[in-house]
């Protein structure tokens, strides 16, 4: 009767484990099929459900069908179901009201915030396991902790605590509540800080285990901590994204050791999914700043306030809305240059309304859209997703600077840093050899901002007193609806 209850449990077993298997196959087929789906604003909204359906299946699945067998020969399920809900409708109702709630000015700092989150689940992990792992090998008298388990719940908390603390940063400074300290001094306080890190990871595997002596968890996890500070508070300027990039595949990875941990497949492509587009991000952002990823890494690099260009007797010139008008009625090509002032200003949709009325009157207009344009990779073509504007009328900086001297005006949108000139002549400058959008080759360049303040980058911006630039001063919504409004009237 014994043998008959034990293989009725162990063929009940082996279905559990094949339905999670599947399960997670499924999850990790929908991940891929929902990012291909991202890579385009058509199918963008639907590929993130697909996503987050294969993480529901997972989750759901883990909780009916996963099981442990147990000493005695019999099998159990998951524990503290109801935490596990709770935890579940907590964390389903923060996020959703904060992406609900959330400004479309503040999303960066929002992705930010979430980012660290998912590093900071990765640390819990590493941080609960490591006890019991330590445990299991003092008890069958281990003489170190080499082995890959212990490995991968090491790196989970290394980079998934880096993770955490820079993406916190990155929030307050993407926020505005945290300045950047620059001093070169810490860029040699970062690379020791690295090395010291890898170091005691080291050490840690080559002790032997005790059980019950768990400080050195403890201390990896507060050097990692610190590292993550250490390294992001440096950073600033117009070379943001290219970290935001980082700690994004940061995430991807620490998740990553986690699943390798459980072998949970679900875990292990949803953190190489995340890891490997967050490192590709990552090289074309750093393209796109024409950076090299060691210096990221070291930290310490970046826009600096202190450089400065002297306005000296320079003059700007405005415009008037219905010279603007006219200029632009009678152009035959006339580009959008937008940048975070867009996304400030909510004034997408008046940029469509624009195209389409320029377009009744024959005039071709398309939009030049740089990579790190705004506050976070990709900002400037969700924002005009949003507006439905259609993705064949935007151009990526290289044809856009192809297509500049055949251009009739160009109009920048609360853009600033990614069209600075001094990127290409002030070799002092801290964004000299960042690409640039060169709209002064165009033959007109109307800009559209409040003031003459300055970019994130904090430089000043040459391109304000340049011969062909001519300055329309006011919120970016106001200045375009009656920009639409005069035109209609010409
Ligand atoms: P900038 O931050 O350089 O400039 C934006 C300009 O918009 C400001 O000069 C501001 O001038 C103007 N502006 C603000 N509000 C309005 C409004 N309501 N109407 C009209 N104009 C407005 O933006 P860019 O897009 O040119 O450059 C992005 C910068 O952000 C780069 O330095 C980039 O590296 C950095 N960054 C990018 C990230 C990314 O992932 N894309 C992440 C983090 C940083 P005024 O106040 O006078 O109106």
């Amino acid at each position: 009767m014994d043998t008959i209850t034990t293989l009725v449990k162990s063929i009940f077993y082996s279905e559990y484990i094949s339905i999670l298997e599947i399960s997670y196959l499924l999850a990790s087929v929908l991940f891929i099929l929902g990012l291909k789906k991202l890579s385009h604003p058509d199918t963008a909204r639907s590929g993130n459900l697909w996503a987050a359906a294969g993480m529901g299946l997972a989750i759901l699945c883990t909780m009916l069908f996963h099981r442990t067998k147990l000493e005695d020969g019999t099998y159990e399920g998951i524990h503290n179901i109801g935490f596990i809900i709770a935890a579940l409708i907590f964390g389903t109702s923060v996020g959703w009201f904060a992406a609900r709630k959330v400004k479309m000015t503040a999303m960066p700092q929002m992705v930010s915030l979430f980012n660290g989150m998912g590093g900071a689940c990765a640390a819990l992990i590493s941080l609960m396991e490591f006890p019991r792992m330590q445990t299991l090998l003092a008890v069958q008298q281990h003489s170190n902790m080499l082995n890959g388990e212990a490995l991968a719940i090491l790196l989970g908390l290394m980079i998934g605590g880096v993770s955490f603390a820079g993406s916190m940063i990155a929030f307050g400074k993407l926020d505005e509540r945290i300045g950047d300290i620059r001093s070169p001094v810490l860029r040699y306080i970062n690379l020791g800080f690295l090395v010291i890190l890898l170091a005691f990871v080291v050490f840690i595997l080559f002790q032997a285990p005790v059980a019950g002596e768990h400080w050195m968890i403890y201390v990896l996890a507060a050097l990692a901590l610190i590292y993550g500070v250490t390294f992001v508070m440096p950073i600033g300027g117009a070379d943001m994204p290219v970290v935001i990039s980082l700690l994004n595949s940061f995430t991807g990875v620490a998740a990553a050791m986690g699943g390798f941990l459980y072998s949970n497949q679900a875990m292990l492509t949803g953190g190489i999914l995340v890891g490997s587009s967050g490192t590709i991000l990552t090289i074309l952002m750093c393209k796109a700043m024409n950076r090299s990823l060691l210096n990221v890494i070291i930290g310490a690099f970046g826009g600096s306030a202190s450089a400065s260009i002297s306005t000296g007797d320079k003059t700007v010139k405005e415009i008037s809305l219905s010279d603007v008008a006219i200029l632009l009625s009678y152009s035959k090509k006339v580009l959008i240059v937008p940048g975070y002032g867009l996304a400030v200003a909510q004034a997408q949709h008046l940029c469509h309304e624009l195209d389409d009325l320029l377009a009744s009157k024959g005039v071709e207009l398309k939009y030049g859209i740089h990579p790190v344009a705004g506050r976070m990779p990709g900002h400037m073509n969700v924002l005009l997703a949003e507006a439905d504007v259609p993705y064949e009328k935007l151009l990526e900086m290289e044809d856009a600077n192809k297509e500049m001297s055949s251009t009739d005006a160009v109009i920048v949108v609360g853009a600033n840093d990614v069209v600075n000139p001094a990127a290409e002549d002030d070799p002092s400058s801290p964004i000299a050899g960042m690409p640039v959008i060169q709209v002064w080759n165009a033959r007109n360049v109307i800009v559209m901002k409040r003031s003459m303040a300055k970019g994130y980058a904090a430089i000043e911006n040459n391109l304000f007193f340049h011969p062909k630039t001519r300055m329309l001063f006011g919120d970016a919504k106001s200045t375009l609806q009656k920009l639409v409004s005069e035109i209609k009237n010409l």
